[in-house]
């Protein structure tokens, strides 16, 4: 195995520390998470199963809620199955699975219509026959789904709470999930048995601790966007089933893969915390980006210009505000005047975000820039949310089932979330794992949490130094700045978040800075174009010290070879 280590002088905890456990809980399958994939797992095993949904804010929490744009799938005769696999493929670089691809869009159709079946209200075409379907950057045909314009995540987050409620699932919000449960199963493995749970008050304060053993758990905690200071994730969205995950020795795969939504609402740059988002269905509607100069961005960059994949337009608004047009370094505009009032009513919650700044996007350009939008990477899964822990599955953006590769293709992660989440939920409805005991882990924590306070420190690193545009000095500026003690005492929400960005965002940059190319939403100055040695996955583990160990890369033999061989500029 070839590996590189992140070697610290400040270990990550391989256990949170928390009080003692009080109460305890026997379900057949819990939960963690609200979000899309999470209440699809939970209604499908429901039937059948008892199902508990264990969730650390309220149940709309997550980015679920916040999703504009809508959900891709195949619904008009003149697209087809094969040009929504290759649209996929494209825009994943390179380091998709392929076959889960296929699964995804075949089954995307019918996980639309089951969802229309729950009772989701999506906007009706024109000519009245199905739902109206629109484009986004990425895809050769209209095949995206919306509701109430750009309120497409509320609409599948009502549907679905209301339908899991009404099924029977049970829910336990305000309750975090620290860390799972662990025993040893028939045929002498490790498997999962169950999650430690702390119950929180509305300030994060611990009211109670307990256990939830299970015969399966579903993590289903959603992305790390807040990993990043510029984001246009909402604050719940902190990696914690991922930090989860890598303490239980779980493997994580392609976390180098961050991609930044091109166009977040500019507010200054003072700005912090989850940002507003312009939806590329407005750039789907004609809108086009220019620079403060008044020069178009997108012209001459990309044969699909405004409506390039996320990453190359993200990347273009980069180098455009690095160039500083007219003095402004910090953003550039989105015009779409062209759609004059009809844009109120279209996109209702972008106006609203844009007043609420001063902008009337019917009259006025929108100030935008990019920011940590969707997480490609996550723990490695199949898109039947098997983990290499049995017990365990993941499901929804904090899992990499490799349908995504290098890069998602946008409105394929609601998309991605239903689907994987019915085929768990379906799957432990048929049969649930074998019934093991938990063990009291050996290691104590040992270590504390990290401070809250850093919590900005970490995230500052990760926007400055991680962003779209990444250098070696800057991975290497940003290791240095992630060498944090875990050293804080109380046991809070914000200490367990502050220690699970920590986290994974050492393990972001771990892979970031092994990757040595450019490829979908990773891109590096020094190496701005792929190289045929890294079509190849990264796996990042916790080892038994809590130091980041990333294993896949390329030999250096390999490297050398590629290097000699790559043609001259
Ligand atoms: C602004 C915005 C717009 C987007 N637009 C689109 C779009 O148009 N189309 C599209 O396909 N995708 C879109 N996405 C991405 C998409 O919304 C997400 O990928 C998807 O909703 C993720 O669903 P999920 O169920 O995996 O996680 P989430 O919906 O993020 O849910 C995660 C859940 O886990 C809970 N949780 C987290 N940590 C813990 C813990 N420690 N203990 C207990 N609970 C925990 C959270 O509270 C939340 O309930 C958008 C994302 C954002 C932020």
């Amino acid at each position: 195995m070839i590996g590189s280590r992140d070697v610290s002088g400040h270990p990550l905890p391989l256990r949170l520390a928390a009080p003692p456990a009080t109460w305890s809980r026997d379900v057949d399958v819990v939960v963690l998470g609200s979000g899309a994939a999470g209440l699809s797992a939970a209604l499908a095993a429901r039937p059948v199963r008892t199902a508990l949904i264990v969730t650390k804010d309220t149940l709309d929490a997550g980015s679920t809620a916040w999703a504009q744009g809508g959900l891709a799938g195949v619904l008009d005769p003149t697209d087809s199955l094969e040009n929504h696999v290759r649209d996929t493929l494209v825009a994943g670089a390179g380091l998709c699975d392929e076959a889960n691809v296929r699964t995804l869009v075949a089954e995307a159709p019918k996980a639309l219509r089951y969802l229309m079946r729950l009772g989701a209200a999506f906007d009706p075409s024109h000519e009245g026959s199905g739902p109206a379907l629109t484009r986004e950057g990425g895809h050769s045909h209209n095949r995206i789904v919306h509701s109430g314009g750009d309120q497409s995540g509320a609409e599948v987050q009502r549907t679905l709470d209301e339908n899991a409620i009404a099924a029977g699932v049970e829910v336990m919000d305000r309750a975090f999930a620290l860390d799972l449960l662990v025993g040893t199963n028939a045929a002498g493995r490790r498997q999962a048995a169950g999650v430690r749970i702390a119950r929180i008050d509305g300030e994060g304060r611990v009211t109670s601790v307990g256990v939830v053993t299970a015969r399966a758990v579903v993590l289903a905690t959603g992305g790390y966007g807040q990993v990043f200071a510029s984001t246009s994730n909402p604050p719940a969205v902190t990696g914690d089933g991922l930090a989860l995950a890598l303490r239980a020795g779980v493997a994580a795969r392609d976390v180098e893969f961050v991609q930044f939504h091109p166009t977040v609402l500019w507010r200054g740059p003072d700005a912090a915390g989850q940002q507003a988002l312009i939806s590329e269905a407005v750039r789907g509607e004609g809108a086009i980006l220019f620079d403060a100069a008044g020069e178009r961005v997108m012209a001459g960059v990309h044969p699909q210009e405004d409506l390039a994949p996320r990453d190359v337009v993200a990347s273009a608004i980069s180098r455009r505000m690095a160039l500083a047009p007219a003095g402004v370094d910090d953003h550039v505009y989105l015009d779409a005047t062209h759609l004059g009032e009809r844009f109120h009513t279209r996109f209702p919650g972008i106006t609203a975000a844009c007043r609420d700044a001063g902008i009337d996007p019917a009259h006025d350009r929108i100030p935008v820039a990019p920011a940590a939008h969707y997480v490609c990477g996550g723990v490695v899964a199949g898109l039947d949310g098997r983990t290499e822990l049995p017990g365990l599955y993941a499901v929804g953006e904090v899992a990499c089932t490799g349908v995504h590769g290098a890069n998602r293709l946008a409105s394929n992660s609601l998309t991605e979330g239903v689907v994987a989440g019915t085929r768990v939920g379906r799957d432990l409805a048929w049969e649930l794992p074998e019934d093991v005991a938990w063990e009291e882990a050996d290691a104590e924590p040992g270590l504390g949490l990290v401070d809250p306070a850093l919590r900005s420190s970490i995230r500052t690193a990760m926007s400055k130094h991680v962003g779209v545009l990444r250098t070696p000095d800057g991975l290497a500026a940003a290791a240095e700045a992630l060498q944090l003690p875990a050293a804080h005492e109380a046991t809070t929400r914000a200490a367990w978040e502050a220690t699970n960005l920590l986290t994974v965002a050492r393990a972001v940059v771990a892979a970031a800075a092994t990757r040595t190319e450019s490829r979908g939403c990773h891109r590096r100055t020094d190496h701005p174009e792929p190289r045929e040695v890294w079509v190849r996955h990264l796996d990042v583990r916790l080892d038994a010290t809590g130091d980041v160990v990333v294993t896949g890369a390329p030999d250096d033999h390999a490297l050398a070879v590629a290097a000699a061989t790559a043609p001259r500029p």
